[in-house]
């Protein structure tokens, strides 16, 4: 498993990535980033958002096509448009089948 810590920086949501199942046990693609990087209970990880995380969004980093799970909330997991991560928040890689 690898993960990366970021600085502010660019990322977008993968579109299409709600048939992607996280693996076992993991219930849940924020229980999969919670397992990983033994953090809990986060805010969201877009910078100009407050709310609390409520799930695990697939992203990918401006300049790097490697899918990432990160915490996100349900409205910036339905983002469209790059929005700035914040700073620190740790990028779990999508494991490959
Ligand atoms: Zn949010």
């Amino acid at each position: 498993m690898i993960k990366r810590v970021f600085n502010l920086e660019r990322v977008e949501n993968i579109p299409h990535t709600g048939d992607d199942d996280p693996p076992p046990p993991y219930a849940a693609w924020l229980k999969y980033w919670e397992g990983k990087t033994y953090q809990y209970d986060r805010y969201c990880s877009n910078f100009f958002c407050l709310k609390k995380a409520t799930l695990g969004g697939h992203i990918k980093v401006e300049g790097d096509d490697t899918p990432y799970i990160i915490p996100l909330c349900d409205s910036c997991n339905k983002l469209k448009k790059p929005f700035y991560k914040r700073k620190g928040v740790v990028c779990v890689t999508v494991p490959s089948y």
